[in-house]
């Protein structure tokens, strides 16, 4: 039968991080699969780019720092480009209590160092992005260190790396089932192509990662939600450098990629059909709706309905990452539930995972917030809804 010290399930951004991670470290006989025809067919292709720091917990911030160190220096380590564009996220707050929260989460951020995030009032904000209307801004919040990354840049920087470094990539492989052996260990990684036998196992399916716990009677509590993106045509009614600008108020935000400006807005997935990614026409009325009110230049653009697209967020209970060993299953590693989070913080995440497979606890920060146990302990990360 065939084996392998290691089986990735899964070669998305996190499943290609964790490949590249674990051999450069020397690990050897690293199998990963993959049901897609190719790099960036699951959520990863379908993220817009974002990256920030400004976000509501240590645990959050400090992977962001981790992975912002690790972007900047993306093309020196695997040869690929991860296309870091600091061109900042500014929050915009419509109330006292949104400007609230944006200042607890930045008492958060300026402890673990990030001082670059500021408070900024609406001269300030006009200055950094004159398309808003401010009739409904009262303030906001800033980060110029924040920006963009390149989501396929950076998954096919970290395979490519990887197969160098002898990690064997197999697509169009699925993985049907995990058997346990001994010592509750998995002992048999089923797929299309046959049955492999695993030193070890690790769960990086994205959102379909609760699938995977339950071939062997695991809650991976990860579960999809649909995110719908509107783009418009090629336009130059904005600059490329245009920061990420998000309302607080309704989630609502936009940025510009690629000549196209994108427009996204929170909204429930399809009810009894979680893994849907079609895109509403509703929804697209009603996010332009909102982009004419608050971006009144959009209103000389046009929608392109065939450039929009929908994915899903893998979303875990506290929207932190699940890192470490399985409860109950010594062989089986979770990467999941980075709740949209994903390709910003897979540089540090696959970093943190390599440790923990390799030396038993990660060295470069307590990943101990992110374990898989603390659902079943209700020991859960304060979660933020906002940011
Ligand atoms: C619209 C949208 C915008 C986003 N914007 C951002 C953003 O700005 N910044 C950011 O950081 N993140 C963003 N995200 C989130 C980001 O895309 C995800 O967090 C990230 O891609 C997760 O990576 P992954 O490798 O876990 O999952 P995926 O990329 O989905 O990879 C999982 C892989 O597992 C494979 N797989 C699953 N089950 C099996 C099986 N049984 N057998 C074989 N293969 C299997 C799938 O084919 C897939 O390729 C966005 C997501 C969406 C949908």
């Amino acid at each position: 039968m065939r084996t392998a010290s290691l089986v990735i399930v899964g070669a998305g951004v996190i499943g290609a991080s964790l490949a590249y991670h674990l051999a450069r470290r020397g690990w050897r006989e690293i199998l990963v699969l993959d049901r897609s025809h190719g790099p960036g067919q699951g959520s990863t292709g379908r993220a817009t780019g974002g990256f920030r720091a400004q976000y509501a917990t240590p645990t959050n911030v400090r992977l962001s720092l981790l992975s912002r160190d690790k972007l900047r220096c993306f093309t020196e380590e695997t040869g690929g480009s991860a296309g870091y564009l600091p061109a900042g996220y500014l929050w915009l707050a419509s109330t006292a209590s949104e400007l609230e929260v944006l200042r607890a989460a930045r008492r958060v951020q300026h402890q673990e160092g990030l001082t670059e995030a500021v408070e900024v009032g609406p001269e300030e904000i006009a200055r950094l992005n004159p398309a808003v209307a401010l009739d409904e801004v009262i303030g906001g919040a800033f980060c110029p260190s924040d920006g963009f990354i390149s989501p396929v840049g950076i998954v096919e920087g970290y395979l490519t790396a990887a197969q160098r470094l002898g990690v064997e990539l197999e697509w169009q492989v699925e993985v049907t089932g995990l058997r346990r052996g001994q010592g509750n260990r998995i002992a048999l990684v089923e797929t299309s192509r046959g049955p492999v036998s695993p030193g070890a196992v690790v769960n990086a399916a994205g959102p379909w990662a609760a699938q995977v716990g339950r071939w062997i009677g695991l809650d991976v509590p990860v579960i999809p939600l649909r995110r719908q993106v509107a783009a418009t045509a090629p336009t130059h009614l904005l600059p490329d450098t245009m920061p990420m600008t998000i309302f607080t108020i309704d989630g609502f935000h936009l940025r510009v990629r690629e000549g196209r400006i994108l427009l996204l807005w929170p909204t429930p997935g399809v009810p009894g059909r979680p893994f849907d990614t079609g895109v509403d026409d509703e929804w697209i009325e009603a996010v332009v709706e909102k982009a004419h009110r608050r971006v009144p230049a959009m209103r000389r653009s046009a929608i392109d309905r065939d450039a929009c697209w929908a994915g899903l967020y893998e979303v875990s209970p506290d929207k932190h990452a699940i890192l470490g060993p399985a409860p109950d299953c010594p062989n089986l590693f979770l990467l999941n539930g980075c709740s949209g989070h994903g390709v910003m913080h897979a540089p540090a995440l696959g970093q943190l995972l390599s440790e923990v497979i390799s030396d038993g606890a990660a060295s470069t920060m307590d990943v101990s917030p992110l374990r898989p146990g603390r659902f079943r302990e209700g020991d859960l990360n304060p979660v933020s809804e906002m940011l």
